[in-house]
């Protein structure tokens, strides 16, 4: 599995949206946009797949 990630864009750093997937899961799924209560900057961020990336979390699979 990995970690779905989004880039806050006020920090232009990193944050973990919360999700779960493995790669192929996420080349396939389909969602609209998402509201994220972002760590970094304290706002809520709308995302899009598009914007999104995935990192390896170290774990099996
Ligand atoms: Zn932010």
């Amino acid at each position: 599995m990995a970690r779905v990630m989004i880039t806050c864009p006020e920090t232009h750093t990193p944050i973990y949206t919360g999700l779960n997937f493995d790669w192929f899961s996420f080349e396939s799924i389909e969602f609209c946009e998402l509201p994220l209560h972002c760590p970094n900057c304290g706002m809520d961020h709308e995302w899009r797949k598009e914007e999104a990336f995935l990192v390896a979390d170290g774990g099996e699979g």
